[in-house]
C-alpha cells in the first residue's frame, strides 16, 4: 500500500512556512518598537537631567535664602546669654546666692525673656544647678534642677559657646539651647542659658509649602516641615552612638530611628535624589515620592539645612518628553516608511512607463516593418493583378476570336446547305416570275396574282435564312437572356433541310424558360449539338433525337440525345479540345464543342458529354434560370 505523503508534510513546523516578507516586516516592526523605546528613554533621561539642573539652580537660590533665614533665626539669640554678663544682679547672685538676689534675677530674666521672645532664660552655677530662671513662676520651673550633664553646660563652663538642640528634661519640649560662660575677673562664675523654640521656622516652611529639614551634628533631624521626619537620623547610627545619645538625654526618650528612604542617589556635592514612601497626615502610605535634596551647612553651627524639591512634576514632565520623543520618532519613522513606499511606487510606475514606452517603440517599429512588407506585397499584388488583367484581356480576346472563328466555321459548314437552300427558291422564283410575266401579258390576272403571292412567300423564306445567318455571325454581349423555346425553334429552322433529309424522329420536351444567356449564343450551341447528332446518325435508317429539359433549382438542364454510334472511349477526353474532330476532309473543324462549352461557361453554366448505356450520345447543357413562365412547357413540333 502506498504511503500518504501528506503525513510527512504535516511534520514540517509551521514557523518554517512563514513568508520571508512577513518575517522582515515583523523584524522591522520589532526594530521600530525598540528604537521607539530607546528614543523614549533617551528623551526621558535628557529631560530629567535638564529638569534636575534647572531644579538644582532654582533650589540653590531657595536653599541659600532659607538657610539664611534659619541662620538669622538662630543667631538672633546668640548675643542674649552673653548679655547677662553685663547685669550686676546676675553676677551678684552667682557670687553670692541669696533668696533675695535670686528673686531679683528671676524677675529680671522673666522680663528679658518676655521682651526677647525666647522660650526660657536661666542661670546655672558652675555646678550646673539652676539658680534663677525666667519660668520661676511655672509649676515645671527649672529652678534648682541639676543640668550639669547637658553638653551645652559642659562646653560653656569651659569658656566655649555651648550650642545644643535637645529636648528639655523637665518639660519634654524640644528647644535650642544657647549657653555662655559668665566671667567675672577672668573666671567663669556661672552659665547663662537661653532656650529658643525654633518651631516657628517649621511653621513658616509649612506655610510656604516648603519641604525642608535641619539635621544636627549627630545627623538627627531636629526641624522638619514633615512631622514624620522629626527625630530621624539621616545617616546610620552605630550602636555606641545610640547608646551615647540615649545617655545624654539630648533627645529625651525619643527612639532615634534611621530615616530610611526607598532610594538614595548621590548626584553631587550636597545633592541627592531621594525617594521615600509618602504618607498623608493620618499616616497611611500613599506611594512613593521623589525629591531632589540639596544640603548645606548652616554658618556658625555644626548643623545642616536640607531643602527637598519634589521631582514628581519633573518626572511627569520627563515622561511626557520621553513619550513625545518616542511619538516623534514613530512619526518620523512612519513618514520615512511612507516616503520610501511612495518612492518605490514612483520607481515602479516609472519602470512600467519606461517598459510601456519601450514596448510602444518596439510595436511602432514592428508596425513600420509590417507596413513596409505590406506595401511591398501590395505593390506585388497590384502588379500581379495588372498582369492577370492583361492575361484575362488576352484570353478574352482569344476567346472572342475563337467564337468568331467558330461562327465563321459554322457559316462555312452551312454555306453549302444555305446555297442549296437558296438555290431552290431562286429557281422557283425564276420560273414563277417568268410565268407571271406571261400570265400578265395574257391578262390572266388571277393566276398572276397567285404566282406573286407564291413569290412573296419564297422571298420571305429566303429573308429568314439570311437573317438567321446574320444574327449568328454578329458578336454579342456576355450578359443577355434567351428564351429556350425560341432558341430551339431557330436552331431547328436553320437545320430544317438536313433534318428533313435525314428523316429522323424528334422527341421535344423542353420548357419555354428564360435563361441567362444571349439568345444567339444559345441558338449557336443548339445548332452545334443538333448538327453533331445529325452527323453521327448520318448512315442510319432510324434516327432518333431527344430534346428534353427540366429545372433543377436555379439551373435549367437541357439534354440533346441521339441514338447514334456513340463516342469512342479513347476520344472522350479530347472532345472539348479545339480542332479535335473525327470528321473527314472539310466536314469537321473541331471547334463546335469547344465554342459551345466556352459560351455556356461564359454564361455561368456548363456543357458535358454523357454516354448512356443504351447507346448513342447525350450532351447536357446547364444554364442559369432567370424566370420560368407558368405553363409554357412545349413538346414535339
Ligand atoms: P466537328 O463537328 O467539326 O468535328 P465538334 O467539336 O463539333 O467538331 O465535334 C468534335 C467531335 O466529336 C466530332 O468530330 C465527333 O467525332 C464527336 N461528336 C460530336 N458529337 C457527337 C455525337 N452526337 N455522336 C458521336 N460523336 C460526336
Amino acid at each position: 500500500m502506498m504511503q500518504c505523503p501528506t503525513a510527512s508534510l504535516r511534520a514540517v513546523p509551521p514557523a518554517l512556512t512563514v513568508k520571508p516578507r512577513l518575517l522582515r516586516h515583523f523584524l522591522l516592526f520589532l526594530l521600530l518598537a525598540l528604537c521607539m523605546l530607546g528614543f523614549g528613554y533617551v528623551g526621558y533621561h535628557l529631560s530629567e537631567e535638564a529638569g534636575i539642573r534647572q531644579l538644582r539652580d532654582d533650589g540653590e537660590r531657595q536653599l541659600e535664602l532659607h538657610a539664611r533665614a534659619v541662620e538669622s533665626e538662630i543667631n538672633r539669640y546668640t548675643y542674649l546669654p552673653s548679655l547677662l554678663e553685663l547685669e550686676s544682679s546676675v553676677s551678684h547672685l552667682l557670687l553670692n546666692p541669696t533668696p533675695y538676689r535670686r528673686n531679683l534675677v528671676n524677675h529680671y530674666l522673666e522680663g528679658l525673656n518676655r521682651r526677647s521672645g525666647a522660650r526660657a532664660i536661666y542661670l546655672l552655677d558652675t555646678q550646673g544647678r539652676v539658680l534663677a530662671t525666667s519660668n520661676w513662676r511655672d509649676a515645671d520651673s527649672y529652678l534648682g534642677e541639676d543640668l550639669a550633664f547637658r553638653a551645652y553646660f559642659q562646653e560653656a563652663v569651659q569658656g566655649r559657646p555651648g550650642r545644643f538642640y535637645g529636648i528639655g528634661s523637665t518639660t519634654g519640649e524640644a528647644g535650642y539651647y544657647l549657653a555662655h560662660g559668665l566671667r567675672y575677673q577672668d573666671r567663669i562664675i556661672g552659665v547663662a542659658v537661653v532656650k529658643v523654640k525654633l518651631e516657628t521656622l517649621q511653621e513658616r516652611w509649612e506655610k510656604a509649602r516648603l519641604q525642608a529639614f535641619v539635621s544636627d551634628e549627630n545627623g538627627i533631624i531636629i526641624l522638619s516641615s514633615d512631622p514624620a521626619l522629626r527625630m530621624k537620623a539621616v545617616r546610620p547610627l552605630s550602636a555606641e552612638d545610640k547608646e551615647r545619645l540615649a545617655r545624654s538625654l539630648q533627645y529625651y526618650w525619643w527612639a532615634l530611628n534611621e530615616w530610611e528612604p526607598l532610594s538614595r542617589q548621590v548626584l553631587g556635592e550636597g545633592l541627592e535624589a531621594i525617594s521615600f514612601a509618602a504618607s498623608d497626615p493620618v499616616g497611611a502610605a500613599e506611594g512613593e515620592v521623589a525629591y531632589l535634596a540639596q544640603t548645606r551647612t548652616l554658618d556658625d553651627t555644626p548643623w545642616h539645612f536640607t531643602l527637598l524639591s519634589p521631582l514628581a512634576d519633573l518626572r511627569r514632565e520627563a515622561v511626557i518628553q520621553g513619550m513625545l520623543a518616542a511619538v516623534g520618532f514613530a512619526l518620523l519613522a512612519f513618514l520615512l516608511i511612507a516616503w520610501n513606499e511612495r518612492r518605490k511606487v514612483f520607481a515602479t510606475r516609472l519602470a512600467a512607463r519606461e517598459a510601456l514606452l519601450a514596448a510602444n517603440n518596439e510595436l511602432e517599429r514592428k508596425i513600420a516593418e509590417r507596413t513596409q512588407d505590406l506595401r511591398a506585397s501590395n505593390s506585388r499584388l497590384l502588379a500581379e493583378i495588372r498582369e492577370r488583367k492583361q492575361t484575362e484581356d488576352n484570353l478574352r480576346k482569344a476567346q472572342d476570336g475563337l467564337v468568331q472563328a467558330g461562327k465563321l466555321a459554322v457559316i462555312g459548314q452551312m454555306s453549302t446547305s444555305i446555297a442549296h437552300e437558296l438555290n431552290q427558291p431562286l429557281a422557283a422564283l425564276r420560273t414563277l416570275s417568268g410565268n407571271t410575266v406571261r400570265f400578265l401579258a395574257r391578262g390572266a390576272l388571277d393566276t398572276a396574282s397567285t404566282n406573286l403571292a407564291a413569290i412573296n412567300e419564297l422571298v420571305d423564306r429566303m429573308g429568314r435564312i439570311t437573317a438567321s445567318l446574320r444574327a449568328f455571325a454578329r458578336r454579342s454581349d456576355d450578359h443577355g437572356q434567351a428564351r429556350l423555346g425560341k432558341a430551339v425553334d431557330a436552331a431547328l429552322f436553320l437545320l430544317h433541310s438536313r433534318l428533313d433529309r435525314s428523316g429522323l424522329t424528334l422527341n421535344r420536351d423542353v420548357d419555354d424558360v428564360l435563361l441567362a444567356i444571349d439568345q444567339t449564343r444559345l441558338e449557336q450551341i443548339l445548332v452545334n449539338l443538333v448538327a453533331n447528332a445529325l452527323d453521327a446518325m448520318s448512315g442510319q435508317s432510324d434516327c432518333l433525337l431527344w430534346l428534353s429539359g427540366h429545372a433543377d433549382g436555379d439551373t435549367y438542364r437541357l439534354q440533346v440525345r441521339d441514338n447514334g454510334p456513340g463516342i469512342d472511349p479513347a476520344n472522350r477526353q479530347y472532345l472539348f479540345e479545339p480542332f479535335f474532330t473525327t470528321k473527314p476532309g472539310e466536314h469537321g473543324l473541331g471547334l463546335g464543342l469547344t465554342l459551345s462549352a466556352s459560351l455556356a461557361t461564359a454564361a455561368g453554366g456548363s456543357l458535358a458529354a454523357q454516354h448512356p448505356e443504351t447507346g448513342g450520345t447525350a450532351f447536357e447543357l446547364c444554364l442559369p434560370l432567370l424566370h420560368r413562365p407558368e405553363g409554357t412547357a412545349s413538346t414535339a413540333p
